[in-house]
């Protein structure tokens, strides 16, 4: 069933389907930030990640996706997002984001996380504070999704939020205009898109049963980006190093179920006072 713009509206049933899938996706990001250290490569990110991925009875979806290699994207440094695993090696104090989807019986699950090899302690103060100001600004994109609300109010949280943050921050934040999230479902996908900043238009209106993956990418410097010669790899123009969360989301009346969340977005939506609900 399609509305305005295809705004597609799952069944509660096919949204605890979707729910599988996104756990698989939420524990593989787990196990992945639990292993990657220096010395390891992406491809050994990859590798470890597709196998996971598979012993759960699911399929990566990112692999063959346009050709894409990997069942993970591996993005470092300054790379935004679409690293191809591979051999280069990661070290102390990188910046990595690692994206990953899953497909069980059919439905998509799509979420992505930062992390710093070695650990927060190995990380610079300036590449924290950007890591947090993006996944806090995940989050503010979420809880402005309800019932009832345009869709696009999410774009414009995650902009405020990065705004304020760069303030508190006393930091330059770029947020990437060119890659935005998206509807997701049988597809990982759909329409609408999910802008990432505040745009005239604002969208349309929320319903029950929209599923739909948040993303933001953020930079230390601009917003500008290239691909690189092997037509995947994005990087910033100016060489700042990038963030990147994602969280595939159901929206019904009764609240936000964050599908690829461990613990379904519990503890952060009710820190943030948004209604948790969980299709059980
Ligand atoms: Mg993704
Ligand atoms: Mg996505």
């Amino acid at each position: 069933m399609f509305g305005r713009r295809g705004l597609d509206v799952k069944t509660t049933d096919q949204i605890r389907k979707m729910r599988v899938a996104g756990l698989v996706v939420g524990e593989t990001l787990e196990l992945i930030s639990g292993q990657a250290s220096a010395g390891m490569t992406t491809g050994d990110l990859d590798r470890t990640a597709e196998e996971f991925i598979r012993s759960k009875g699911a399929t990566p979806s990112f692999l063959g996706y346009h050709g894409f290699t990997g069942s993970l994207c591996v993005s470092v440094n300054e790379e935004v997002v679409h690293g191809i695993p591979g051999p280069r090696t990661l070290r102390v104090g990188d910046l990595v984001s690692i994206d990953c989807g899953a497909i069980v019986d059919g439905w998509h699950g799509d979420a992505a996380i930062s992390l710093i090899i070695g650990g927060r302690e190995a990380g610079s103060a300036r590449d924290l504070a950007l890591m947090d100001a993006t996944e806090t600004s995940l989050w503010a994109g979420i809880s402005a999704l309800a019932v009832g609300s345009p869709l696009y109010d999410v774009g414009a949280a995650v902009q405020d939020c990065i705004v304020d943050a760069a303030r508190a921050d006393g930091a330059t934040y770029g947020i990437v205009e060119e890659y935005v999230g998206h509807g997701i479902g049988t597809e990982m996908h759909q329409d609408p898109q999910v802008p990432n900043y505040r745009v005239r238009d604002r969208g349309p209106t929320l319903k029950s049963g929209v599923t739909v993956a948040i993303e933001p990418m953020v930079t230390l410097g601009s917003a500008e980006t290239d691909v690189l010669d092997d037509e995947w790899t994005v990087v910033t123009q100016d060489g700042s190093r990038a963030a990147h969360w994602e969280q595939s989301v159901a929206v019904t009346d009764a609240g936000i179920w964050v599908l690829t969340a461990l613990d379904g977005g519990e503890k952060r939506l009710g820190a943030l006072g948004v209604a948790y609900a969980p299709l059980t």
